[in-house]
């Protein structure tokens, strides 16, 4: 589905209007291109006095092609620079006095960003903290990133990565997939989010242009919408991938595994024999399973004065209980190596709550608790668990909703714009890369900063 009024926008009729009138602006995003540099404009790093992360940060970004702008030529000719990123090492900021250097990183380049510009800061998770004061200027990070988020405009996006302290050689392989994934377009519409990355099993790939190469992937859900999307970006990253869906959807099941030379699995996951039947055919035809994405999902809208049982229950087994289920027998039959990746999809739903969504954003909530409790247990097998909530995403699900609901709904974020699909499978294909098994426990949003549960 297209939203017209942003290809409106984009025009010079468009441009006059929203000008003179001051309507919202939504601006072109930069998506990931196969081939593309992680950035159109070099990165300027900085980092607070005493931190940790600048030196392994600068080379990161040096090794992936990034090339690093000089902190002391900023200004040519009077003009400001133009910098594809802001990266800013805060981990030296041990108390709320030292947050004067954010201002001083910042305040000068606030206007220095090209259009869907980048600001990474990273900080040392609060819990991990020397002290109270210390744990206190990390967690203040949060308002800054977020803030710049809302503030920056044109595309900009901003997040805050905490990097535990007590790392690991994983901890830098999952740094290094962070800074390529959030930096690139493939973050196009992630912003004001916080990431965790902590240790882990993280192999990095020997191309980074293929980072799921000869990685078996499970996506559920995936005859349309977001699920193909998501096969079609992990077919093109590497992945071998295994698409499933109800029967009923078989044909569109079929045309998307044949488009990216994968297999379809056609079931229905509500069966009772669903979970057996599936690890059957994954034991014999790959031997084994490296990420899983419980994609599939359904909404059965009614308030809840006006539901029936039926919808209750059928939203909740689909989006949830079958998830549990499913984990259940594969980790069972150690079917998830070591280095598994397991990703859910929950929702903005599940976050902020909605009307007539009492049964959806339960699940969704649920799929948030699953997270919380299962990855601390997968943690001990090397497996890790993370999930997307996607906000408004351009599918036939959102283009059911009444006009002045998707209105509302597709401008109330940072980008005055809903996403794609493409967005949410970029930023789920990023959780399932091998390298980035040291991040678990994160629920990161896709959608653009939503003021929705914010
Ligand atoms: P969609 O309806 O286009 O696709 C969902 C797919 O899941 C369908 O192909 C469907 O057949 C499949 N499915 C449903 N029940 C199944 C079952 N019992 N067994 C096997 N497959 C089953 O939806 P979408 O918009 O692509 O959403 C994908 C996921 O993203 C869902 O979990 C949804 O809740 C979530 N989400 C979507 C949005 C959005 O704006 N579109 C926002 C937030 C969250």
């Amino acid at each position: 589905m297209t939203d017209r009024y942003a290809s409106f926008v984009q025009s010079a009729a468009g441009r006059a209007l929203v000008k003179r009138l001051g309507l919202p602006d939504p601006p072109r995003l930069r998506r990931h291109q196969p081939g593309d540099p992680l950035l159109p404009a070099p990165a300027l790093v900085g980092a607070a006095t005493g931190g940790r992360l600048a030196e392994p940060v600068g080379k990161i970004l040096t090794a992936a092609g990034v090339e690093l702008a000089d902190p002391t030529a900023t200004t040519t000719a009077g003009a400001t620079a133009r910098f594809g990123a802001l990266v800013y090492d805060a981990t030296g900021i041990t108390d709320s006095t030292g947050l004067r250097q954010l201002y001083d990183f910042f305040h000068p380049h606030a206007r220095s960003l090209v259009p869907s510009g980048r600001v990474v800061v990273l900080g040392t998770p609060p819990a991990e903290c020397d002290s109270p004061r210390e744990a206190t200027a990390q967690r203040a990070l949060e308002g800054l990133t977020r803030s710049i988020g809302k503030e920056f405009g044109r595309g900009v996006t901003a997040q805050l990565v905490y990097v535990t302290r007590d790392g690991d050689a994983g901890t830098l392989t999952s740094l290094d997939a962070t800074l390529r994934f959030l930096l690139s377009g493939r973050s196009a519409y992630v912003s004001g989010q916080v990431i965790r990355v902590e240790t882990g099993p993280a192999t990095a790939p020997a191309d980074w242009d293929r980072p799921l190469d000869g990685q078996v992937v499970l996506v559920t859900g995936a005859a349309r919408g977001i699920g193909a999307a998501l096969a079609r970006v992990l077919a093109r990253d590497g992945a071998q991938v295994v698409a499933l869906d109800v029967p009923a959807a078989g044909d569109a099941l079929a045309a998307v595994a044949n488009e990216i030379g994968g297999t379809a699995v056609q079931l229905d996951l509500t069966a009772p024999d669903a979970p057996t039947r599936l690890a059957d055919h994954l034991a014999g035809r790959h031997g084994r399973v490296d990420v899983v994405v419980h994609n599939a999902g359904i909404t059965r809208d009614k308030t809840l004065g006006r539901m029936d049982a039926d919808r209750w229950d059928q939203v909740i087994d689909v989006n949830l209980s079958s998830q549990e289920r499913i984990n259940d027998v594969l980790l069972e039959r150690e079917l998830i190596p070591a280095g598994g990746r397991l990703v859910s999809v929950s929702s903005i739903a599940g976050i902020a709550g909605n009307r007539g969504q009492t049964n959806y954003a339960t699940s969704k909530a649920g799929v948030i608790g699953l997270v919380d409790s299962l990855a601390p247990v997968l943690r001990e097998r090397g497996i890790s668990l993370n999930a997307v909530a996607p906000g408004f995403i351009e599918t036939r699900l959102t283009a059911r909703i009444p006009l002045v609901v998707r209105e509302a709904g597709r401008r109330m974020n940072s980008m005055a714009q809903g996403g794609l699909p493409v967005d949410v499978a970029e930023t789920i294909g990023w959780l399932a890369w091998p390298a980035s098994a040291a991040l678990t426990g994160n629920v990161v949003r896709v959608c653009g900063q939503s003021l929705l549960g914010a």
